[in-house]
């Protein structure tokens, strides 16, 4: 293992932790993440002012009182702080904000995980060690999807063998539990675009990475603040936001249809010339609905991509932060 320059200092941690109504998981979350950054600070690995960032994405329930008392509670030393959306933009968003909120204050290593302990916090010793070992990105890639529904691993895996066709580079198996150095982040905060999908930029920035193992636990409380829709917007901003390989396909699309128009050309004018007689109803009915269905398909397709442009254009901030704690 090359001899980085990231050996010669403690570095100060942050953990980045959306939270999204997580009243429920936060309690036994905080307690677990502070025991955690207590034993690798007494294990002289990371800094003493390192943190744990709890970024609220407009929870409706108790979750910002709940970093507001961690904060202020003086038994906890000072090792939690928080910042707060002004409203609710959705884990990427919240996620990003957190993490750029942590580069703010100085952290020389961050990482990312989701509030309901699915994310192993034990897997965040391994993912230090990997840093000190030379690494600037460190994925947590899970062994299994035991603990996943049959059917949240299908599409899963479709939706990554999709992603891996049009080109978009994935760490198969890893979501947003991962550590990024000061380095990484200040190569992710130039990406300013509105629809982020940070697990296709985060590989794409390159930097020396490392991929660290772990098992993915049931949510400790609570429900998944990840219903289907969400899934699905995350998927199309996934896609849309990496490759314009489906644009190209409405094109192909297009270059068949007219290939098959020119087909059926020469078989009218044939037909007409031997003088059979009009008996194509049925055929004409439904290539009518096809091609219609093809043509608005095509267009809805497009439409994506113009919405996407349209929403870019503005330049709109991605999300307020409405309060933060020291
Ligand atoms: N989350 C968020 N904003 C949202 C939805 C989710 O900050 O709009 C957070 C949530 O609090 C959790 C993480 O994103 O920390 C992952 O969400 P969840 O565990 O509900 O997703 P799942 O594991 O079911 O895919
Ligand atoms: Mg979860």
């Amino acid at each position: 293992m090359s001899q980085h320059e990231h050996m010669h200092q403690r570095p100060i941690l942050y953990v980045v932790v959306p939270c999204y109504n997580e009243e429920e998981v936060l309690p036994e979350t905080s307690r677990r993440l502070e025991a955690k950054l207590r034993s690798l600070m007494d294990a002289d690995k990371i800094a003493r002012d390192s943190r744990v960032l709890l970024a609220n994405d407009g929870s409706r329930d108790r979750t910002w009182e709940l970093i507001c008392e961690l904060h202020d509670d003086p038994s906890h030393d000072g090792i939690f702080t928080g910042i707060s959306l002004a409203h609710n933009r959705g884990h990427q968003n919240v996620l990003f904000a957190g993490l750029m909120a942590a580069l703010e204050r100085g952290c020389d290593i961050s990482v990312s995980m989701d509030a309901d302990l699915q994310d192993d916090i034990d897997a965040i010793d391994q993912m230090v060690d990997a840093y000190l070992g030379g690494a600037d990105i460190v994925y947590g890639v899970r062994n299994d999807r035991q603990t996943d529904s049959r059917f949240k691993r299908c599409t899963a895996e479709a939706f990554y063998n999709v992603m891996r066709r049009m080109g978009t580079e994935t760490v198969p198996n890893s979501a947003d539990f991962r550590l990024m150095d000061a380095r990484a982040l200040e190569a992710l905060s130039l990406y300013g675009e509105t629809n982020l999908f940070l697990r296709g930029i985060v590989p794409s920035l390159g930097f020396e990475t490392a991929e660290v193992y772990y098992r993915r636990a049931e949510r400790f409380a609570g429900e998944s603040k990840y219903p289907l829709s969400k899934m699905l917007s995350l998927a199309v901003d996934g896609i849309t936001s990496f490759s314009v390989t489906p644009l190209r396909m409405v094109t192909l699309a297009g270059i068949v249809f007219v290939a098959i128009a020119l087909l059926v050309l020469v078989y009218a004018l044939v037909s007409l010339l031997f003088g059979t007689t009009v008996s194509g109803w049925t055929s004409l009915l439904i290539s009518i609905w096809f091609v219609g269905g093809a043509l608005m398909l095509s267009l809805g397709i497009v439409g994506e991509y113009v919405g996407r442009i349209y929403m870019e254009s503005k330049h709109r901030p991605r999300y307020i932060v409405a309060e933060e704690l020291s």
